[in-house]
């Protein structure tokens, strides 16, 4: 199954996408992640997305599109993917499509979380990641049993620098305009589905799986 995670900055892809990835033995492929990881290896190409991501906009359509083909053309993709932040403009879904059509392929199905835009800000000043494993937590909503240490793992918590006010700011006013826009491509070829991304992480997750046709209530 080839799914795409679409919602706002905040609107708790990642988290989703985490759980998802585990029940479905699915890649959770998140663009955001792979930048950094490029970011962290010192790469030329790190060094020029960092400019774009520490301001708050995106990284240029090309760039990512080179990154997407490469990723979901290696082999643990075959069965399908979750795309987590990509597409997250019209050129982009576009050359995502052509690039399936080529192998007739197609998305399976778009899950559009949903959450208040004045909660956002919140969600993504109090996020917290750890170092060491990548679990998404929450100063007040998902907090780590030790201060600053994962649960998971025991690595250290860190603050993304792009989770500060000005860059949220910034970050939804890009969504508005470059992203928001999908949610009509992907309504036009029938592959969305609404997701209320306002309740408890776990209740997204159920309905997540009503959506999806699988019932994960009795796991
Ligand atoms: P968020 O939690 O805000 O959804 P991500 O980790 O998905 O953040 O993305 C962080 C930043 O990485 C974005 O603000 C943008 O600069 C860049 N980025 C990630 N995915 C894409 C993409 N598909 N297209 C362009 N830029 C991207
Ligand atoms: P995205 O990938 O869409 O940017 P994340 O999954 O990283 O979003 O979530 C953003 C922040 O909100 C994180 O700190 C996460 O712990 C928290 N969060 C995620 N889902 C929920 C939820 N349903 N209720 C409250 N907080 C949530
Ligand atoms: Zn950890």
């Amino acid at each position: 199954m080839r799914i795409i995670l679409l919602g706002p900055p905040g609107a708790g892809k990642g988290t989703q996408a985490d759980m998802l990835s585990k029940k479905l033995f699915l890649p959770h492929i998140s663009t955001g992640d792979m930048l950094r990881a490029v970011m962290g290896s010192g790469m030329e190409l790190g060094q020029k997305a960092k400019a774009y991501m520490d301001k708050g906009q995106l990284v240029p359509d090309n760039i990512i599109l080179d990154i997407i083909r490469d990723r979901i053309g290696r082999p643990d993709c075959r069965e399908g993917y979750l795309l987590d932040g990509f597409p997250r403009t019209l050129p982009q879904a576009e050359a995502l499509d052509a690039m399936l059509a080529a192998n007739d392929n197609a998305i399976d199905v778009v899950l559009n979380i949903q959450v208040p835009l004045e909660l956002l800000l919140e969600r993504l000043t109090g996020r917290r990641g750890c170092l060491q494993c990548g679990t998404i937590y929450h100063q007040l909503y998902s907090p780590t049993k030790t201060e600053g240490l994962c649960d998971a793992c025991g690595g250290s918590l860190y603050q993304r620098t792009d989770d500060c006010e000005a860059s949220v700011q910034k970050r939804l006013e890009v969504y508005e305009v470059q992203t928001a826009p999908l949610i009509a491509y992907y309504e036009k070829r029938k592959t969305l589905q609404f997701i209320n991304g306002n309740q408890p992480a776990h209740a997204v997750m159920l309905e997540l799986g009503q959506v999806l046709g699988l019932d994960w209530e009795k796991d």
